[in-house]
């Protein structure tokens, strides 16, 4: 049987006569960019998140670099951030020139809040907390410290639509909340996508006007913008898988509590949740210190698999002007080294699955 990571095409049969009727609907209005739908989809993910606002974007990296330009954080000032994470969080905080200093991830392979403090500087000016994996970060610590600095806190909840701490969503905990809607993503859309929530009338004044070349009315400009619009096309097409976010979500909590159960093979390591918080799985992420040998084991098998993220961010080509070689970030590395993300999506079969766990199991090293 071949098993793929990801299956979005199943994401789309799921509801395909919806998705279908929505998508001619918007191609009949003769509407593309900036109307109803973008209106709706903002309003219905604002309730589902229980925040003020959101504001549609083209892409989660676009939510990201908005939301820090718009917190006018720039060059001279630094952004704390979790080592581990998709390099476009970090991209987000140096495209307006400002220093990213990393901190390294907690068991829960999010940041560990009890390192944050010593990282803190006169120069300091926000926190960027990245949901990994689709499970919310240890908020509690963080809020406070944000608070007892006076530092911005803002979100990246690309991979966490929907997940929980102490009962309240991530997106909403701080100033800013960032979302993508890539197509793999939970909540996710049929091309780029993104969204900032905040309860911050004035932010998202800003946001809003931002986006549109800076334009509140057309063609009186008040800032130098940017053209980054969700189009009425994808926002009608999250409306609809909006809509099912819930039980989607429950899907995969089915799925991910079928792999804590079934894989019982002491070469790989389970990952955990934090109490307090939930997970909304974007991955299944195991880890594995003879981490080749079980790929190509499984490649033999047909089941692929994917390493979220197999070079950190300070040692990529990209960030070599940080000047971080490798040993800065010792926790960060060793993750980089060891993880691995099994199959998982929306659609994915009883029998696909069991395939999946009998292979892990029987892995007998390398
Ligand atoms: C996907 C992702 C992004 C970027 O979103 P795009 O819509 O692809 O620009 C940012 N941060 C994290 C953690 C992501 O997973």
């Amino acid at each position: 049987m071949k098993i793929m990571p990801n299956r979005m095409d199943r994401g789309f049969e799921m509801f395909q006569q919806e998705f279908e009727e929505k998508a001619l609907e918007v191609l009949r209005s003769g509407w593309y960019v900036l109307g109803n739908e973008v209106r709706s989809f903002e309003e219905e993910f604002a309730g589902y998140l229980g925040a003020k606002h959101c504001v549609g974007l083209a892409s989660g990296l676009d939510a990201l670099w908005i939301a820090f330009r718009i917190l006018n954080i720039g060059e001279g000032d630094e952004v704390i951030v979790q080592g581990n994470t998709y390099i476009a969080s970090v991209m987000g905080i140096t495209i307006n020139g400002a220093t990213p200093v990393f901190v390294e991830p907690d068991e829960f392979y999010n940041i560990d809040a009890s390192k944050i403090e010593e990282k803190i500087t006169e120069r300091t000016k926000a926190i960027l907390v990245v949901h990994l994996y689709g499970q919310a970060s240890n908020m509690a610590p963080i809020a406070a410290l944000a608070r007892k600095y006076g530092l911005r806190l803002v979100e990246d909840c690309a991979q966490s639509h929907g997940a929980c701490f102490d009962g309240q969503m991530t997106g909403v905990f701080g100033d800013i909340g960032c979302f993508s809607f890539y197509p793999s993503k939970n909540l996710g859309a049929f091309g780029d996508g993104g969204a900032i929530v905040t309860n911050d009338d004035k932010i998202a004044e800003d946001v809003r006007v931002f986006r549109n070349y800076g334009s509140e009315k057309r063609y009186y400009n008040k800032v130098v913008g940017a053209n980054s619009r969700l189009d009425e096309l994808q926002a009608a097409l999250l409306r609809v898988r909006l809509s099912h976010l819930k039980e989607l979500t429950q899907e995969r909590e089915r799925l991910c509590g079928n792999y804590l159960q079934g894989i019982e093979n002491p070469l790989i390591r389970l990952p955990g949740i934090r109490e307090g918080a939930t997970s909304v799985w974007h991955q299944f992420v195991v880890r594995c210190t003879e981490r080749e040998a079980l790929i190509k084991y499984l490649n033999e098998k047909e089941i692929g698999t994917i390493i979220h993220y197999p070079i950190p961010p300070h040692l990529s080509e990209a960030y070599q002007y940080l000047g971080m070689p490798r040993g800065s970030l010792p926790v960060t590395e060793r993750l980089a080294d060891e993880v691995l993300s099994i199959p998982l999506y929306n659609g994915m079969t009883d029998e696909e699955q069991d395939y999946v766990i009998q292979a892990l199991n029987a892995f007998p090293g390398a």
